[in-house]
């Protein structure tokens, strides 16, 4: 049997019709036996969000669902689609939302209905693109293909069982026909359709790769691979090569956006490379594979003091100060458990004998509240505007010059730092500092990591 790998493609490879073409092309030409996960065609999901707020305000959604409609034919159009299946969705589409309006209120697990939508719909377009070029291919809903998960509707996980369901499903397939599958969404056990969290496509992927045993995950996107730094801050930017799955996972979390930061887990699990590729950089009508290309993500990556930096901006930083934190044991627990209760995430954090300062991830949690319940007992000092700035590399904990490098640089810019933290894993450093900072930061540090003057010993 021909190995299989795993070709995801992002909301902007699907965006146009010429972008759809290229996508296909890409598939039409690997000669593994590909599985393909679709997110939505780019901008739709945002869309959709858009357009169920509008509905539960009691506001007009038509332009809106318009907007969506007019996306998918444009591409429709393009690879020849017959307009029922699409026509169904926006049918349903519409009436869900009619429903919200009626009801005036939204719950999760309408939310993820609604958003499903995106990718179900992008899959027919994909499929259609592919069949065109001559290449049998399939549209499926992920779970028509054993993608089962809990009921956490907005983040999702997979069944412990749902590997191998998904393994015995694609086993089933007819041998030659392409499947396409949508990413970002599944559904219980019961029914009910949920989503993985935005960008989930990419942990879709892995998913894929980890229960068909696939030889590669190709994660294809807008750009040409993983970059070493922000190419806001940095425009002349390089492309990792190749790094770990400990250093991918710390840059996704740590707001390099290419990747979804849970697409590693089930990856490195089986062990599978996951490749990033530019579906707009590489060659689409080469023979030519595309090993060597983009950036690859394995376990034997070869070391460097530094890989890869990230920058997550506007974002909230937390103070919590109280003398009587001194030899009081459960203090940190106790603020910890009121923040968990809430539901926010703590990213950064460190602590002295009497104060923690941490940096949160506000995912529909309520701050206001935690702040009210931990100031019953300790000084609270909240400010919004923080950037964080992640350095990651294995050489980390080993090269002892390298922060006072590090340091340095910061100093000769008078980049104000707030915190600074280094993961368990020492393979990143961590500093929070202020948005203007933030670019100006990574700029020096690039320029005196990576710069041709001061190149890194290798
Ligand atoms: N379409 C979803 C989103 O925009 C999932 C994805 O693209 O990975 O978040
Ligand atoms: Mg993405």
């Amino acid at each position: 049997m021909k190995p299989r790998v795993v070709m995801k493609f992002g909301g902007t490879s699907l965006g146009t019709p010429e972008a759809v073409e290229r996508a296909a092309r890409h598939i039409v030409r690997e000669e593994a036996a590909p599985v393909v996960v679709a997110s939505a065609v780019g901008g739709v999901t945002d869309l959709l969000i858009e357009a169920g707020d509008l509905a539960r305000s009691g506001k007009d959604f038509g332009r809106v669902l318009g907007e969506i409609a007019e996306r998918h034919r444009i591409i429709a159009e393009a690879v020849c689609l017959e307009g029922t299946q699409l026509a169904e969705f926006e049918g349903d589409l519409e009436r869900m939302l009619h429903g919200v309006a009626a009801l005036g209120e939204l719950s999760p697990r309408i939310t993820d209905s609604l958003l499903s939508f995106g990718e179900r719909a992008s899959v027919h377009l994909l499929a259609a693109a592919v069949s065109r070029l001559g290449r049998p291919a399939r549209a499926f809903a992920s779970w028509e293909l054993g993608l089962t998960t809990n009921g956490d509707h907005g983040r999702a996980e997979a069944l412990p069982e749902a590997r191998a369901e998904i393994g015995q499903a694609v086993k089933a397939l007819a041998p030659g026909e392409v499947p396409i599958v949508t990413g970002y969404i599944g559904r219980t056990r019961e029914g009910e359709i949920t989503t993985l969290g935005r960008g989930g496509s990419d942990l879709t992927a892995s998913i894929f790769g980890a229960a068909v045993g696939a030889e590669e995950i190709q994660i294809w996107t807008d750009v040409q691979g993983i970059l070493r730094a922000d190419p806001k801050a940095v425009p002349e930017v390089e492309v990792v090569p190749e790094l770990s799955f400990e250093e991918a996972a710390e840059l996704a979390y740590f707001g390099a956006k290419v990747l979804h930061p849970r697409t590693m887990e089930p990856a490195r699990d089986r062990g599978i490379p996951v490749r990033v590729l530019g579906t707009f950089h590489v060659d689409c009508d080469s023979p030519e594979p595309v090993s060597g290309q983009g950036t690859l993500i394995h376990a034997r990556a070869p070391e460097e003091p530094i890989r890869a930096m990230a920058l997550q901006q506007k974002v909230q930083s937390l103070h919590v100060h109280s003398m009587r934190m001194l030899e009081a044991p459960g203090f940190l627990s106790r603020v910890f458990e009121i923040l968990a209760r809430h539901r926010i995430s703590v990213d950064v954090i460190a602590t002295s004998e009497v104060s923690i300062s941490m940096t949160l991830d506000l995912y529909e949690g309520d701050l206001d509240k935690a702040i009210e319940e931990i100031s019953s007992f300790a000084e609270v000092k909240r400010t919004p505007g923080r950037s964080i700035l992640c350095l990651v590399g294995a050489g980390i904990r080993r090269d002892t010059g390298l922060l006072a490098r590090i340091f340095r640089m910061l100093a000769e810019e008078e980049v104000p730092v707030h915190v600074i933290s280094q993961g368990a894993s020492r393979i990143n450093i961590t500093l929070v500092t202020e948005p203007p900072h933030g670019e100006k930061a990574m700029r020096r540090l690039y320029e005196g990591l990576f710069g041709r003057s001061e190149k890194t010993p290798q």
